[in-house]
């Protein structure tokens, strides 16, 4: 009994000394030396070859990363399912890579035939989206012009549209989703880093 008590004190105190704890990481051993090069952290390799939607001429910066933020429309806390991109007024908007467009909307007040005026998608208006040949899709959102069809194929490259803010956006500026095994990511991870602005 006694000797139960000693071990357990002995626990308690290795517990608030952190003694028994499991030696440390060989990275947190070895800190750097001053003179020493600090250690350049590990950036995820790209898995794909995308195109970056908006040309480097073009481009100026990401407006929104993905990931959690506070809703510019409900001022709550939302996941922002996708990344938000700014280029030049109007910027033209080409497909990261070849597919087939599964999905189109017209941005809103668009004439078609027959005299129809289109309403364009509630929350991403303008919007185009296409299933890549790798199997996963990506949408371009708030667009001002759509120069495609669903059904059309298009390559990596093409025009699919002009950078605008229709449907939810507060300011001009590309949505990009990107699906990837049918599960949403951080489309930056699948970006080349144009110009170095996409701090990862
Ligand atoms: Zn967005």
């Amino acid at each position: 009994m006694k000797n139960a008590i000693i071990i357990i004190a002995a626990m308690a105190v290795g517990f608030g000394t952190g003694w028994y704890s499991r030696p440390l990481p060989a990275a947190e051993q070895e800190m750097p030396q001053g003179g020493m090069e600090v250690p350049v952290m590990e950036v995820p390799e790209y898995t794909s070859s995308y195109l970056f939607p908006i040309s480097e001429e073009d481009y100026l910066m990401r407006t929104s990363a993905f990931g959690v933020r506070v809703s510019p429309f409900l001022q709550i806390l939302s996941h922002h399912h996708g990344l938000d991109i700014a280029g030049a007024w109007r910027s033209q908007v080409v497909a990261i890579a070849d597919g087939v467009v599964t999905d189109h909307y017209p941005p809103p007040g668009t004439r078609g035939p027959r005299g129809i005026i289109y309403r364009g998608h509630d929350v991403y208006g303008g919007m185009v989206q296409i299933r890549h040949d790798d199997g996963n899709e990506s949408l371009y959102g708030h667009l001002s012009r759509t120069f495609v069809r669903i059904g059309e194929r298009v390559r990596g490259g093409d025009v699919i549209g002009r950078q605008g803010s229709t449907g939810r956006a507060t300011g001009e500026h590309l949505h990009l989703e990107l699906r990837v095994g049918g599960e949403l990511v951080n489309p930056i991870l699948y970006l080349p880093d144009v110009r170095g602005r996409n701090e990862r």
